[in-house]
């Protein structure tokens, strides 16, 4: 059975946006595309319950005037350095208005150990709408970093949104956060021995960069 806080999403676009992403000669620029595709989508579903309030709005055909609904709450956007960055501009170009933290964390390619060496707040996180990104879900150890960083800070509503996750990050935060709803299209096989996802699609942020 599926872990409560998962989400998965199964919209078709979004695994054909996927596949582009875990194919290995895709090169960067059709990466990047590909991860503000994906990401768009995915951000979309996991604002679906954003709360939004009613409105008049005047068409050119006024009156009468038409019913409308605004998003009535302050969204925080909080990337995970540096991947998390690719998934930025899908969701400011979704919520222009949102407010941006930044949270970086150093993977120790030997122990997989997250270490946090940049972090920067908005203020007012506990009556925020939170959204953490970060592509890889793979062993959890930097989500719940970040996401008890999130927590300390005062958010409250906290959701996360990766691209591919493994089944040990699932529920390292499930653990961790198990008020976290976690929106990913999916959940691959296993962690390798260097704790790289399986089959996953490599290093996000090297094939983003073209750092590889
Ligand atoms: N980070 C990545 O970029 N890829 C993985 O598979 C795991 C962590």
């Amino acid at each position: 059975m599926l872990p409560v806080p998962l989400r998965l999403v199964e919209h078709p676009l979004v695994h054909d946006a996927l596949v582009t992403l875990r194919a290995s000669d895709t090169h960067a620029e059709q990466f990047r595309q590909a991860a503000r595709r994906i990401s768009l989508l995915l951000v979309a579903e996991a604002l679906h319950d954003l709360p939004t309030e009613p409105l008049k709005v005047h068409t050119p055909l006024y009156p009468p005037a038409a019913d409308g609904r605004r998003v009535g709450t302050d969204v925080v956007v909080v990337p995970v350095l540096r991947a998390g960055l690719g998934m930025l501009d899908a969701v400011l170009e979704l919520i222009p208005s949102a407010r941006v933290g930044h949270i970086g964390l150093q993977r120790d390619e030997m122990t997989a150990v997250a270490s946090q060496y940049y972090s920067k707040l908005p203020t007012r996180l506990d009556s925020s709408y939170v959204l953490m990104i970060d592509p890889m879900l793979a062993t959890g150890g930097s989500a719940v970093a970040a996401l008890d960083l999130l927590r300390s800070a005062g958010a409250k509503q906290v959701r996360l949104v990766c691209i591919v996750a493994a089944p040990e990050g699932v529920a390292l935060v499930e653990q961790h956060h198990p008020d976290v709803l976690i929106y990913t299209p999916v959940v691959d096989k296993e962690l390798n021995a260097h704790k790289y996802i399986v089959p996953g699609l490599g290093d996000f942020g090297d094939r983003l960069y073209g750092t590889v």
